[in-house]
């Protein structure tokens, strides 16, 4: 690729004050924090591929906050303050994204969540049981709701799942339509004019001088005042010291079948796979995806794809433990890459004078999205 032509820079390129890189759900909402604070800031978009392509218009749509064997798994590890704090996060990050965009906009549908417990999983099962009273303590101190967590073992012969011990109910799970989300937050960018860049990869970032350089595809340079990263999974690209490594997932999803006898987002091996229903015109799907437990290594990739590990292990649980005996095809194979790190806690700071990260939203960015974005966004509003 050649240098922007004069008409090219000064067009579209001149008087950037942020230039925000990636615009999944992080970025969108980054921006449109920020340009509702700060009308007068120029304020874009640079992502590289013609839709959000990483993780936000790729995910599950559980609008979750952590299972209980999650929670007891991760207090064996961390102080209990940063534990309920990035649960509290989670909460109020669902709310407020709920809030902003309208249920009806997001298909919000509270069907609840239930983590499954499996024969040989007993020990994990006692402990949360014992823990019930405590976890649910600590969630109404966070949600003002009682008995957020209950086992409901009488659902296990409904539900028709082959071997499966008990279950562990969250009253207060939901699920969305991702589609519909980014859809909506896309609209809401554009509606602000937060313009927004396609197809444009970004290969380099530096701070020269009081303002920072951006390196395309190519080798096209723009300046920006300020630059936010919010490259989640990719974000070793360009800044390969950050703790932010890339996590694939494998997703499928069914076609539609005559009638489910479950609604829900599904947990199942310690939430490395998960499952739910999504509801349309058509009938009721499965979506279900997961187990990158199998082969970690192989699946810390930026790279889209599949695995015949994966895709083996996500056929055989839909045919022999959620539709046991039953006629399902599968419609749709996809991957996504999310961000993971030493901890759970997303990053969000600047890491020179004026280009700054929003990062590491881990298995449950749906939730975190809009808070990050919303504390990105104060940052970098500090900046003027
Ligand atoms: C399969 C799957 C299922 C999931 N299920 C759930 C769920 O059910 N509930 C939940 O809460 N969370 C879930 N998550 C996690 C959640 O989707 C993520 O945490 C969240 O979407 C992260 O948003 P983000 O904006 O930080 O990153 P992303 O959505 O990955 O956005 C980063 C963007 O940056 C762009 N980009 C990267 N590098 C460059 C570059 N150099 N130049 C230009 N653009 C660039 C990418 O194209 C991308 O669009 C899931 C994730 C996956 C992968």
């Amino acid at each position: 690729m050649d240098s922007l032509s004069f008409w090219e820079h000064r067009t579209f390129f001149k008087g950037i004050d942020v230039a925000i890189i990636g615009s999944g759900i992080v970025g969108l909402n980054t921006a449109i924090h920020l340009k509702k604070d700060c009308p007068a800031l120029r304020i874009i978009i640079l992502e590289r591929g013609y839709l959000p392509f990483g993780a936000s218009t790729r995910n599950a749509g559980f609008a979750c906050f952590g299972s209980i064997g999650e929670l007891a798994d991760d207090l064996s590890s961390q102080p209990e303050s940063e534990v309920f704090g990035l649960v509290e996060r989670r909460w109020k990050g669902l709310l407020e994204l709920r809030s902003i965009l309208g249920d009806k906009a997001l298909d919000y549908q509270p069907f609840g969540g239930f983590e499954i417990f499996k024969p040989g999983e007993e020990a994990q099962f006692n402990e949360c049981q014992e823990k019930l009273a405590y976890f649910n303590r600590i969630m109404e101190s966070i949600t003002g709701e009682t008995g957020t967590f209950s086992v409901q073992d009488r659902h296990i012969p409904s539900f028709g799942f082959q071997n499966i011990d008990h279950l562990i109910f969250n009253k207060s799970e939901g699920q969305l339509d991702t589609g519909l989300m980014m859809k909506a937050l896309l609209g809401i960018a554009k509606q602000l004019g937060i313009e927004i860049f396609n197809g444009i990869t970004v290969e380099e970032v530096e701070e020269v001088g009081h303002h920072t350089v951006i390196v395309l595809a190519g080798g096209a340079a723009i300046e920006a005042k300020n630059t936010l990263l919010a490259t989640n999974g990719f974000t070793k690209k360009l800044f390969p010291h950050l703790d932010v490594v890339p996590a694939r997932n494998q997703v499928l999803v069914t076609k539609p079948l005559p009638l489910l006898p479950f609604k829900g987002s599904f947990h199942y091996e310690r939430g490395y796979f998960y499952f739910r229903n999504v509801d349309g015109p058509e009938g009721s799907r499965i979506l279900l995806g997961g187990g990158r437990h199998l082969a970690k290594a192989e699946e810390a990739t930026q790279e889209f794809g599949h695995t015949t590990v994966i895709q083996s292990a996500l056929t055989k649980l839909l045919h022999e433990f959620i539709l046991p005996g039953k006629k399902v095809e599968i419609d749709y194979w996809w991957s996504g890459i999310m961000g993971i790190g030493q901890t759970k806690k997303p990053i969000v700071e600047m890491l020179t004078p004026n280009i700054g990260i929003a990062a590491r939203l881990g298995g449950m960015g749906v939730a975190l999205g809009n808070l990050v974005g919303k504390e990105a966004a104060t940052m970098i509003k500090n900046n003027f």
